[in-house]
């Protein structure tokens, strides 16, 4: 104002404007404040409201790949001189390619053709197998059990580097301290799901000195650790695979009970068993909290064989476990919201004189009138089966309710 072009302005009229001018500013440095304050007060106790959503996704499991070298030599295309199995998977393909997290046991090494390919007991099966699985929709493969170092250290490493090689992510077994260290998390919707995979045995094959990383094997404490390093890099769930139980035996033992327990109360939301070569029950656990509110956690004992050709009863069947998970934000809590267990059983049709095997989903294939290379009989043999198999996945009692301090 003192500056302005062609006024004049006497001291005191200057002294008075000054006056004017610095009692003005007062005032205006008083209503800013007093403005901002009361904006403050309006708006502090009622937080702008986030509008609540939820986000859901699903995972499927399914049980051990076991590569007989019947099953091999049924992917072999002579006039190519290589291998596919498609074919294993096709029927289920819907089910596997419809989950967001789609889970198998690799119970074989894909050590490569240089080491020989070979069957029971000690397995090497070509890598197209991964092509296969990937093909179906299957986008984590588990790599520890009793056949992980069934072609030594070598073995697990080709494994890895055939699986990883074709964009599928692996668990369970690893090439370097490093590697064994670091946490599988997977997301999807949203939704951050930790894998971690463990197994009892690698079948009396020592694991080479110094080189335990080579394969996870299933120690409870270092179990309830890897859960809990899981939720600190931000797990929203964690899945635990773990390899284990008695052979042929279609009920868990007291061990795997103990062990199922002790980690749903350190925190694993989903637990994965496989290894019997049957189907072992699931059960839902309604877990309490410190809170009193309960929280759904979801195990099955043993998913059985999913491809294998294995003789004896029950042992071609196996179960597709499927549980859907829901994110509510902005809370960031997850719940499972349902859980099933999908009856499959490895078929195997003759086509040009040579043994095939595929994997039917039993509900699916019998809601169907016309399946090929199905016969009435064989029909007849899969409705048995599907019936006893409803029964016996809910065998144990499908829920039980337990207390944490989780
Ligand atoms: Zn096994």
């Amino acid at each position: 104002m003192i500056a302005i072009k062609g006024m004049k302005f006497t001291p005191s009229l200057l002294i008075f404007f000054l006056l004017v001018l610095i009692s003005g500013c007062n005032q205006n440095q008083k209503t800013t404040a007093e403005t901002l304050q009361l904006t403050q007060l309006e708006t502090s106790p009622k937080p702008t409201p986030v509008k609540s959503y939820t986000k859901e996704a699903k995972l499927v499991a399914v049980g051990d790949l076991l590569m007989h070298m019947s099953l091999t030599r049924s992917g072999y295309i002579p006039e190519q001189k290589t291998y596919n199995f498609d074919g294993f998977f096709t029927e289920v393909k819907p089910i596997i390619s419809s989950a967001d997290w789609a889970i198998a046991n690799v119970e074989t090494t894909l050590a490569g053709a240089e080491m020989g390919y070979s069957g029971y007991p000690l397995f090497n099966a070509p890598p197209q197998l991964v092509d296969a699985a990937k093909k179906a929709g299957f986008n984590v493969l588990t790599t520890s059990n009793n056949h992980s170092l069934d072609k030594g250290e070598k073995g697990v490493i080709n494994t890895i580097n055939n699986i990883r090689f074709r964009g599928v992510v692996s668990t369970g077994t690893a090439r370097t301290a490093k590697e064994a260290a670091q946490i599988l998390m997977v997301k999807k919707n949203d939704i951050n799901m930790a894998i971690l995979a463990y197994t009892y045995g690698t079948n009396g094959i020592p694991i080479p000195q110094g080189k335990t990383y080579l394969v996870s094997l299933i120690d409870e404490g270092k179990i309830i650790n890897d859960i809990a390093r899981a939720r600190k890099q931000g797990a929203d769930l964690v899945t635990v695979s773990l390899h284990f139980g008695n052979e042929y035996q279609r009920q868990p033992d007291a061990a795997q009970k103990q062990l199922v327990e002790s980690l749903i109360k350190a925190g694993a939301d989903i637990i994965l068993g496989s290894h019997p070569h049957v189907v072992q029950p699931y059960q839902v656990f309604r877990v309490k909290g410190k809170d009193g509110k309960l929280k759904t956690r979801a195990v099955i004992y043993s998913m059985g064989n999913f491809v294998g050709n294995q003789n004896g009863k029950y042992r071609n069947l196996g179960v597709i476990f499927a549980v859907k998970v829901r994110k509510t934000f902005p809370q960031k809590t997850v719940e499972i919201v349902q859980v099933e267990a999908l009856p499959t059983a490895i078929d195997k049709y003759t086509l040009n004189n040579k043994l095939n095997f595929r994997v039917l989903p039993l509900s699916a294939t019998l809601s169907r009138k016309e399946v090929p290379f199905l016969s009435p009989q064989e029909r007849l043999v899969l409705k048995d089966q599907l019936f006893e198999m409803k029964s016996h996945v809910k065998s144990i009692g499908e829920y039980k309710t337990i207390n944490t301090v989780k």
